[in-house]
């Protein structure tokens, strides 16, 4: 049993550990992306990542996200191990735990929200009778109950974005990943994205957050620096 259709591991198991997580390219030259680190993420937590470009905050990404294996370390994900995994077991792993918000929202624009929520559905397990209830309640908690059968090209970008957190939150991950959710929104739909987020957050939800703007990274109630593959806690002085 390796526990990857089963629950998350207990509440204090961390959601995201590594232990020495390191990511090379082999090159030639060698690119140490991704230097040697130690991390927690504990369930509850709200993590924003900064760090300029080229830092190596999409290869942190891609390895939380369990789409690129680390060259070196140990990656734990609700406790389980990682680097044991096959490319299946990967895959059922990353569709059952972890939910994505991408910048781009990367909807099906010819689906209507609901639909692109049910979608979502087909790779974790949910029973096909179960799925247009269960996109019809996350669509409800998102604030678009009204919207379900909207196309996306007939939706705001923070609607679109926010029919995106209803998809990555309907097969009620263990991890919310999201990669510059408001980079594509103007001030009052990032705003309402934001503190959509907080409230999931309050909720429970663990979410990490990437993002080039200061002021989103301090809506977390921590923040790491990613500097030439360096991830460090930053320590804020009040
Ligand atoms: P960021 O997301 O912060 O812009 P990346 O994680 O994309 O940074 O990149 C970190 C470093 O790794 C950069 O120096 C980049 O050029 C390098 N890099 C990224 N992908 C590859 C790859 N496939 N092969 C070699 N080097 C790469």
């Amino acid at each position: 049993m390796t526990g990857i259709e089963g629950e998350a591991g207990t509440p204090d198991t961390p959601v995201i550990e590594f232990r020495r997580v390191a990511l090379t390219y082999p090159g030639p030259p060698p690119v140490h992306a991704f230097r040697p680190c130690d991390l927690t993420v504990h369930r509850g937590d709200f993590m924003t990542v900064v760090g300029p470009s080229g830092s190596g905050k999409s290869t942190f990404l891609n390895i939380v996200g369990l789409l690129d294996a680390p060259t070196a370390g140990t990656y734990l994900l609700d406790g389980i191990e990682t680097g044991a995994l096959g490319d299946g077991d990967r895959t059922a792993l990353r569709g059952r735990r972890i939910g994505f918000v991408f910048q781009a929202f990367h909807l099906m624009p010819h689906r209507s929200a609901l639909e692109n929520v049910i979608l979502a559905m087909v790779y974790c397990g949910v029973p096909r009778t179960e799925r247009p209830d269960r996109a019809r309640a996350a669509l409800q908690r998102v604030g678009l109950g009204h919207r379900v059968h909207a196309l996306p090209s007939r939706m705001s970008g923070g609607e679109r974005q926010r029919v995106a957190i209803a998809r990555a939150l309907v097969a009620r991950p263990s991890l919310l990943l999201c990669d510059e959710p408001t980079g594509n929104l103007d001030s009052v739909n990032a705003g309402t994205v934001l503190r959509l987020l907080e409230e999931l957050h309050t909720e429970g939800m663990t979410i990490v957050l990437i993002t080039h703007d200061a002021e989103v990274a301090a809506r977390g109630l921590r923040t790491v620096a990613i500097r030439d593959g360096v991830l460090r806690e930053r320590v804020t002085v009040a």
